[in-house]
């Protein structure tokens, strides 16, 4: 059977429990990145809606942190379930949204989502207050929830990031203000019909749909928000600072990244070659390159630069790039036509700054597409080579199919190549050496150091980024401690 587009869709807010438009009246029209297609009409929300859902989500606050954490946890889990239940829906609402291939959505981002779900429903089962004593005195240090937390979440792996965060606030006792990116409405809306039915209390929960600078700015501003977690670009991260600041709302920033994928010799013998290639392949070009962790810059021993680029440039014209529908697809749409342009427009300026390309480099041949998706978002696996490291497409994010390719002389070049940019979010290091991992990883500025793979995780431990790659850590312990104040009830020995 062809694949079929969704139908059009009408989203709403939801506060208090209940599903409600926006206040004023206003749609944002959601497209199908892949075909054009109009797939919802979200609500364009203002101050005044973010307003009734922090005041519902500061009501439901004081019942919600008093429950026991089991209470909270079944929740969590129950919610897990619904959207395991209707899975494939899920998939395909977040393929359509974002141009992704179904299967990706289908094998990655909605079980991620669930897994999410699980896995601080479990993690607040095993947290708990912390004892210290000595000579003098006993303390108990009690994890007390903050209250309303805004949770902000981009466009490139909405539920998966969405669930990222609201699924440790909701876990700490918090409860929730959440907006997706306007962009990628669809899947947190499903997500949010999901929590009714599972039963969450009105209020402990609230998820609105409308722009960034609009009902975005007014929820980071909003004084009763005693919160903020962030993903998304540094500058929006900037802003959001700036806004938080005067009320000193605690703020977990994940930003941006130009995250080097250093190869060294030993990683490219005959033997090491194709699993070398298809790792970094992966690491590039995953979700269209549209992971803040994709490897964008991908650094090569000298010695090894004749064996590795051709082997790289051969598999990544064997990306099928199509309708994000077809289960078989490597390379599906860019999230929109407008990111598109930006996308194009930093590999021309990298050509002009005297990049070679090496494939890709301009959008997709219509002809070359299923019909369906002839008039969509399409834009090759691109690798450009011979520009410096100080070049624009270096040191810029691009947030697309796009990596660079740069050759390194020696194990401290490709360090010094490896940290020379403002991020500082993650990295790859390919080598058969277990020791030169070790060393390298040792000193490069970045908050996780893959080796010899990409994205394998264990949601118990921290990921985020330095320098402009954000503030604070996700996952695991770190996230629970953010959406919580320690509160420590001191004894007086003998007293
Ligand atoms: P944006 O920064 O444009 O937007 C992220 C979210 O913030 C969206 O929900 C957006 O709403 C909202 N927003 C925009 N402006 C404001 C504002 N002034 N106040 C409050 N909220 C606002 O990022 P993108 O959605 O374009 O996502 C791509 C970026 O995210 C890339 O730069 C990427 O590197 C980064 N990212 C980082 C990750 C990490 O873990 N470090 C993970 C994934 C992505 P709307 O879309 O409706 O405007």
């Amino acid at each position: 059977m062809p694949p079929t587009s969704l139908p059009a869709r009408v989203i709403a807010n939801l506060i208090d429990g209940r599903f409600t438009p926006a206040r004023g009246g206003a749609t944002i029209s959601v497209y199908d990145p892949a075909t054009g297609a109009l797939i919802a009409t979200a609500p364009d929300s203002t101050a005044s809606d973010i307003d009734a859902a922090v005041e519902s989500a500061t009501n439901a606050f004081p019942a919600w942190r008093t429950l026991p954490a089991s209470a909270r946890a079944l929740k969590l889990r129950l919610l897990a379930d619904l959207v395991e239940r209707d899975i494939d829906a899920f998939a395909l609402a977040e393929s359509s949204d974002t141009g992704k291939p179904i299967a990706l959505a289908r094998t990655i981002d909605i079980p991620r989502a669930i897994a999410n779900l699980r896995f601080f429903a479990d993690a607040i089962l095993e947290d708990g207050a912390e004892a210290f004593e000595n000579a003098q005195s006993s303390s108990i240090i009690h994890h007390r929830a903050l209250g309303v937390a805004a949770c902000i979440s981009p466009w490139n792996l909405p539920l998966y990031l969405f669930t990222w965060k609201i699924a440790p606030a909701l876990a700490t006792g918090c409860t929730v203000v959440g907006k997706p990116s306007e962009v990628t409405p669809l899947t947190a809306w499903m997500l949010a019909e999901r929590t009714v039915e599972a039963g969450f209390p009105p209020g402990v929960i609230n998820i609105l749909h409308g722009r960034g600078p609009l009902a975005g700015a007014a929820l980071v501003s909003h004084p009763r928000v005693a919160c903020i977690t962030f993903t998304g670009g540094t500058a929006t991260g900037e802003s959001i600072a700036r806004a938080a600041a005067p009320t000193f709302k605690r703020t977990a920033l994940e930003l941006g990244g130009k995250n080097p994928a250093i190869v060294f010799a030993d990683a490219a013998t005959p033997a090491q070659l194709q699993a070398t290639v298809d790792g970094v392949v992966r690491a590039a070009f995953t979700n269209q390159g549209q992971v803040c962790h994709c490897a964008s810059r991908i650094l090569v021993a000298r010695e090894a630069w004749d064996a590795f680029v051709p082997a790289l440039v051969e598999r990544t014209l064997r990306l099928r790039v199509g309708d994000p529908l077809e289960p078989t697809t490597d390379i599906g749409a860019l999230v929109s036509g407008q990111h598109l342009l930006k996308v194009a427009a930093a590999v021309d300026g990298a050509v002009r700054d005297g990049g070679r390309l090496l494939c890709g480099g301009a959008r997709s041949d219509a002809s070359t597409l299923p019909e369906r998706v002839r008039s969509g978002a399409f834009y090759p696996p691109t690798l450009i080579e011979g520009l410096p490291p100080a070049a624009r497409a270096n040191q810029e994010e691009i947030f697309g199919p796009v990596a660079t390719l740069i050759p390194f002389e020696s194990e401290a070049d490709a360090i010094g190549i490896a940290n020379g940019t403002r991020f500082g979010l993650s990295a790859t290091v390919w080598t058969s050496d277990e020791t030169r991992a070790a060393r390298v990883a040792s000193v490069l500025d970045c908050g996780t150091v893959w080796i010899n793979s990409w994205m394998v995780r264990d949601l118990r431990v921290p990921i985020g980024g330095m320098h402009a790659s954000g503030l604070g850590r996700e996952g695991g312990r770190e996230a629970l401690r953010f959406f919580a104040e320690p509160v420590v009830v001191v004894r007086a020995k003998g007293k």
